[in-house]
């Protein structure tokens, strides 16, 4: 016997049981123990952050972590699942300084290092409880009992081994260069982190700036021409370069201007002043109609002298040079009242916006930096770390966008503003903080990756990317375009940099594991037991190997997308320990996150392993759009539209859930959602499944069915047809999950399960019901048996509770020395012998045509019981109608109709016909009514009364009752003629007219205008 299913179910009420049955049982470490000698198949786990509640997103890519590593647990592999968490960095020390009400570093130093950083440790795990218990519950399969953290020191000693061995490489040097640097953290970010802040509705001014023009080049000042001279009027200072620019707050650092050589530019003259820009930009700038003056080409301009905005000596700000040949050196310029800079030619300069001039400030952006070291410019810094301006400017003080108006006020006093606007483009955000990016001149640790490019794309040619276009796409792209990796940090929370450096020679050294530094002579500041993180760290020195001075490590810490791309190795404490281990898990055969790790863990883990290791640490991918709400919309707080988890898993349970993330799309898609859209799956698959799981073990424990492992002699064609699709389903879906498409493989299983129960058990209902216990019944049981045993295996990898409850009241239940969980059997194979694919295709075409068929009956608006005379078919071919006639029973059957007939015309909508048309299709219904049919029509009202009444009086379905009736002639004449029929039907072991005064159930009807009272009550046993 099986256990009773009530078809009223709670997914998460069976849910919260199975979770107990697998702790008590220790079903996931058993699953991994098992298979302990069997091949590895390695997952990595891409670590998260604990410092903020899960959300419905680290659902998404939990289940599709979780599917595969199932699926390959089946397939006979041992998949051990290490946990991780991701400790260090910006998010955390975000959040700790939100807490603390702080706003930028010098409240966190003069705080102390110490303590702020023993709150940013406590912080990354505030979470953990809500962690855990969300991916218990939602059953991503994972060892969170040992999990790596990034924070502990033996994971930043592998850390230091890894930078040791670029820095031996010649893979690490640290430049003088323009980073994005964000003002509110006061650190450079590395080019993947912009990549994931860019926000392209971000409204700046847009301003064209008149720069006093006080020399032409010796040729244009000698000019001799008539009429119009730009020589006189530059020597009455009437005349300007014009420039654009959406940065006011980088006027200050101006140094210099660039023309296109070959460019034409115009004089013209505004409001008593002449005005100097690219002819070809006139109409934008706004000046489209005015005569131009005089014609002149970039190269002719190239050499004049201008009037700085600002003279950065009268602001107390240091005007400075770069030193020839030496990276990051600079000569401070003296002082000097009637200063002077340079107009430059340059092929950066576009003619597609602004001016065709180019104001360049070589503190603030990069090609202005390179321009300003390959033509030696002066280089001015008006602005700090904290994004603030500096000097003694009337805007001193303020923060860079702030100062936009001021700058801007300024320049208007003095005449020097043409115009200003808005303009709404793409600009970088800080992806932590939301601050503006600026871009700054400054010294900064580098990995290049640059040097390696072509290894990182080689590499990513053996990577199999899911979906495929990302591999050549969004992460080619990002290899292609490589820039070396900014990665240190001007900050607190992270894996210490491990560079010392003499304080008296200039000496570097990179220091690769605790060992190399207890070696080192005269150390101090260092105990073996230390915390490896800041301030303790710094404190460490030692004796120059050079010059005997004093090494002082730098004190930045590392970006740590370095952290989490380490995971390959650090996990295991690599090299120090556990080679063996790092070996057999080295590279990974699947990882998985959304599609902006492109940018992030998968580029780290990619750079990462292939500078240090020479190839790629990872095979398969699974890249995973984003979620967004039903409307489409972003989820975020500020719209109100978050779905929580807990609220899904509670009403509707993680396998719907799980099932809605696998099917509703490819998993690179971005995906809606919202709780409605889980209940709907709940409804439509689940149900599907479960009603039929529920109908088998009630008729079955009618029946006392005991499972037969010995395989069934297939007499029925519909058994035949089941048999075939199952195993063609266990086909395609090891074949799908085998390529790490779990989405079709979902699907495939979804459109078997509505077969199954639209058509086998609809269609076998009556084998069911019948009495007597023959071998076509027998058959029947252990078809749908096999079949709902072979799914709850398929389906394991994807809703691994109902696989799990179905499992165990169908295996376990009636045999004990079955496995104790669907989770630690194979994975089923398919018998291909059984595949008979001409019976599959000619059963699609009879449901092809029977749904055709109901359509056509449902426009007549004749009732779904009344039978019909006739079903015509149009189709295809004489093969297609040779298959029909062998599937006629099921058909007519299904469609209540008495007779099926073919014709190659094509059929007519009349009164007497309805007709249903797709493709080369057509069925066509004949709906004349005999009265013959219509008194069996009559009939199967009848029976359907009678059965819904059962079902209202609680009698269970395999309850003999007494019917009795009272109707008029027709009645009885239909209750006799139809008796056999009616009594079967609704197991009534006598019909009898008249209506007893004590019957427990009756019910008054109208069935085709005619008035027919029943009433039922159960039978003595
Ligand atoms: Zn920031
Ligand atoms: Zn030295």
């Amino acid at each position: 016997m099986f256990q009773p299913v009530n078809s009223k179910v709670s997914f998460p009420e069976i849910e919260r049981k199975i979770l107990e049955l697998w702790r008590t049982n220790r079903i996931f470490e058993k699953s991994i123990e098992a298979r302990s000698s069997s091949p590895k198949y390695i997952f990595y786990e891409g670590p998260p952050t604990a410092n903020g509640n899960p959300g419905i997103h680290h659902v998404l890519s939990r289940v599709f972590k979780d599917v595969i590593p199932r699926y390959k647990t089946m397939k006979g592999f041992c998949v051990p699942r290490k946990a991780g968490w991701d400790t260090h960095g910006l998010p955390v020390e975000l959040e700790v300084e939100k807490q603390l009400g702080f706003t930028g570093k010098a409240q966190i130093e003069s705080y102390g290092v110490a303590k702020f950083n023993a709150l940013c440790r406590e912080s990354v795990f505030k979470y953990l409880k809500q962690w855990d218990s969300l991916t218990e519950r939602i059953a991503f399969w994972v060892d969170i009992d040992h999990p790596y953290v990034t924070l502990d020191n033996s994971y930043i000693e592998s850390c230091w081994w890894a930078i040791k061995q670029l820095w031996d490489k010649g893979l690490i040097y640290q430049g003088y260069k323009v980073t994005p640097h964000c003002p509110r953290c006061g650190t450079s970010l590395s080019s993947h982190e912009v990549a994931l802040g860019y926000k392209d509705d971000t409204v700046d001014p847009s301003v064209y700036i008149k720069f006093r023009i006080k020399a032409l080049p010796a040729e244009m000042a000698d000019e001799k021409s008539p009429g119009f001279s730009l020589s006189k009027a530059v020597s009455e200072g009437k005349a300007y370069f014009l420039a654009w620019t959406t940065t006011p707050w980088t006027l200050p650092g101006n140094t210099s201007l660039a023309l296109a050589a070959a460019d034409d530019y115009a004089v013209i003259e505004c409001q008593g002043d002449f005005l100097v820009f690219a002819t070809a930009l006139m109409e934008q700038v706004g000046l489209g109609d005015s005569p131009v003056l005089k014609n002149c080409k970039g190269s002719q301009l190239a050499g004049s002298l201008y009037v700085p905005l600002f003279n950065p000596h009268e602001f107390n700000v240091e005007r400075k040079r770069a030193r020839a040949g030496q990276q990051g050196q600079f000569d401070i310029q003296e002082s000097d009242p009637d200063l002077t800079y340079r107009v430059i030619t340059a092929d950066f300069v576009s003619m597609e916006d602004g001016t065709g001039i180019v104001h360049i400030a070589p503190a603030f952006g990069e090609v202005d930096f390179l321009a300003g070291l390959e033509r030696n410019l002066d280089f001015v810094q008006p602005v700090d770390l904290a994004g603030n301006m500096t000097g003694t400017y009337s805007f001193s003080g303020k923060f860079v966008k702030e100062a936009d108006p001021e700058v801007l006020a300024d320049l208007d006093k003095r005449g020097l503003l043409y115009k200003s606007g808005k303009i709404t483009h793409t600009y970088p955000f800080c992806w932590r903080c939301d601050a503006p990016l600026v871009y700054y001149a400054k010294k900064t640790w580098y990995i290049r990756t640059s040097a390696k490019k072509d290894e990182m794309i080689a590499g990513n040619r053996q990577i199999n990317w899911y979906p495929e276009h990302i591999k050549e796409g969004r992460f080619g792209d990002w290899l292609q375009n490589n820039v070396d990796w900014a990665f240190s940090r001007e900050r607190y929370w992270g894996t210490p940099l491990n560079i010392w450096n003499c304080q008296s020679c200039n000496h570097f050294e990179c220091l690769g594991g605790l060992d190399e530094i207890k070696a080192k002579k005269g150390l101090k500041g260092f105990s073996g037991d230390m915390d490896l993180h800041r301030p303790y760290v710094d404190d460490i020195s030692y004796d120059c190997p050079e010059c005997g001075g004093k090494m002082a490590r730098q004190n930045e810490v590392i970006d740590c997308w370095f952290d989490s791309g380490a995971m390959p190795f650090a996990q295991w404490h690599y090299p120090f320990e556990n080679a063996g281990k790092f070996k057999e898990s080295f590279p990974a055969d699947y990882i998985c996150e959304a599609v902006d790790q492109t940018r992030g863990w998968f580029y780290s883990l990619h750079a990462i392993s292939t500078l240090v290791f020479g190839e790629p640490c990872y095979k398969n991918v699974i890249c995973l759009g984003h979620i967004l709400d039903a409307q489409g919309e972003k989820m975020s707080k500020t719209r109100g539209n978050v779905v929580d988890p807990w609220t899904v898993l509670d009403s509707s349970g993680a396998d719907a859930l799980r099932w809605y993330m696998f099917t509703s799309g490819p998993p690179g898609n971005v995906r809606r959602m919202s709780p409605d859209m889980v209940v709907e799956v709940m409804r439509n698959f689940l149900m599907t499944l479960w009603n039929t799981y529920s109908f088998f073990v009630i008729y079955a424990n009618i029946d006392n069915f005991v499972p037969d492992t010995k395989p069934v002699s297939l007499t029925s064609e519909l058994d035949k047809w089941l048999m075939s699709r199952l195993n063609q389903l266990v086909l395609e879906v090891d074949e799908l999950l085998d390529n790490y498409d779990p989405t079709s493989a979902g699907r495939k299983i979804e459109s078997f399960v509505s077969d199954l129960s639209n058509w086998y058990v609809r269609r076998s209902r009556r084998r069911f019901w019948k009495s007597q216990n023959d071998d076509d019944k027998l058959s029947a049981y252990n078809c749908l048996y096999q079949t709902l045993v072979t799914l709850s295996k398929l389906l394991a990898p994807f809703i691994p509770f109902v696989a799990e409850e179905m499992y165990q009241n169908l295996v376990r239940n009636v045999d004990s020395k079955a496995s104790e969980s669907v989770h630690l059997v194979s994975f089923p194979v398919a018998d291909r012998d059984l595949i008979d694919t001409a019976i599959i295709e000619d059963t699609e075409l009879a449901m092809k045509v029977c749904s055709m068929g109901r359509a056509a009956r449902s426009k007549s608006a004749v009732k779904v019981r009344q039978p019909l005379p006739r079903v015509v078919v149009k189709a295809r071919s004489a093969h297609e109608r040779g298959a029909l006639k062998n599937l006629c029973s099921q058909i007519l059957d299904e469609l209540n109709v008495k007779d099926i007939e073919f014709t190659s015309e094509e059929l007519k909508e009349d009164k007497g016909m309805s007709v249903a048309v797709e493709g080369d299709y057509q069925v066509g219904v004949v709906t004349e009514i005999s009265p013959e049919l219509l008194q069996e029509g009559l009939a199967r009202e009848i029976v359907r009364r009678i059965q819904t009444m059962r079902r209202a009086a609680g009698l269970e379905i395999a309850d003999h009752i007494t019917t009795n009736y009272l109707g008029n002639d027709q009645v009885d004449s239909v209750m006799a003629a139809f008796a056999d029929y009616i009594q079967q039907e609704t197991l009534s072991a006598v019909l009898l007219k008249g209506i007893p005064s004590e019957a427990a159930h009756t019910e008054k009807f109208r069935l085709s205008g005619i008035e027919v009272t029943l009433a039922i009550s159960k039978q003595a046993p």
